[in-house]
């Protein structure tokens, strides 16, 4: 199977398992793109606690523009590099007022130039906040599309660039955003569980197909192998360890 029918294949499967959604709480494209830039090094569930506070009290680019650093550091300390992140939201919004008329730019090339926003976060914008199909490529995209042989990159904009062309524009943002929910629920970095996976009949990373000799490749680009002398019990449980 070549490499666009597998990816396609993987579209409508996941389709068929996974709602095309983000897992961050927002209501408008300022509140996606500050949620988002908040969730580097962190889980969802952390930048849902703290922004139902931080958008009551800042709900858009103007407010959080003039915001104190420390009042912001404050509000979303739980969820880390907290310093930094509220000097990054306070410039983006600053950037917003000043050359957005403090809207959020529904262009790759515009939202690129904002302060902390790479195509990662502008893509995720682009397709949930807009609807415009942006590919984004998180750690969760990258590792699963590598298991996919759907590329060979560790590159996020190379793979971005190389999954792209395998299916449509409509697809993109569908696709990421399964992608990513499929990364940490089934094919989960250490020990992708592909015995409950629905990808697990053509993915060339599956532990459980018929005559499989080589194990998924893990976040590092080494493979992952059923250990010998338990390999088939292993194999039943999806059970595997990384080689060394
Ligand atoms: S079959 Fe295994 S390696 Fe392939 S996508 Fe599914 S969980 Fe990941």
């Amino acid at each position: 199977m070549r490499a666009k029918e597998r990816a396609l294949l993987a579209v409508e499967r996941l389709k068929a398992v996974y709602p095309a959604i983000s897992e961050l709480d927002h209501k408008t494209p300022f509140q996606m793109l500050v949620a988002t830039i908040l969730s580097a090094q962190t889980t969802d569930r952390s930048v849902n606690a703290v922004t139902p506070v931080l958008f009551a009290r800042y709900p858009d680019a103007a407010a959080l523009a003039h915001a104190d650093p420390r009042a912001v550091e404050a509000l979303i300390k739980p969820t880390g590099f907290f310093r930094t992140k509220a000097k990054t939201i306070i410039a983006a919004s600053a950037a917003l007022v000043e050359r957005f008329h403090g809207e959020v730019p529904p262009r790759m090339e515009d939202l690129v130039t904002l302060p902390g926003v790479g195509r990662k976060t502008a893509n995720v914008v682009l397709g949930v906040a807009f609807g415009i199909p942006g590919f984004a490529v998180d750690t969760h995209v990258t590792r699963l599309t590598r298991r996919l042989g759907l590329t060979r990159s560790t590159d996020p904009v190379k793979i971005e660039a190389e999954v792209t062309k395998l299916i449509p524009p409509p697809e993109w943002t569908g696709f990421s955003l399964r992608l990513i929910l499929h990364g940490r629920r089934v094919c989960v970095a250490r020990a992708p569980r592909c015995p409950e996976c629905v990808l697990n009949d053509f993915c060339p990373s599956s532990t459980v197909r018929p005559g499989r000799r080589r194990g998924p490749l893990t976040p590092t680009g080494t493979r992952v192998r059923l250990t010998h002398a338990r390999g088939r019990a292993a194999k039943r449980s999806g059970r595997i360890r990384a080689r060394r």
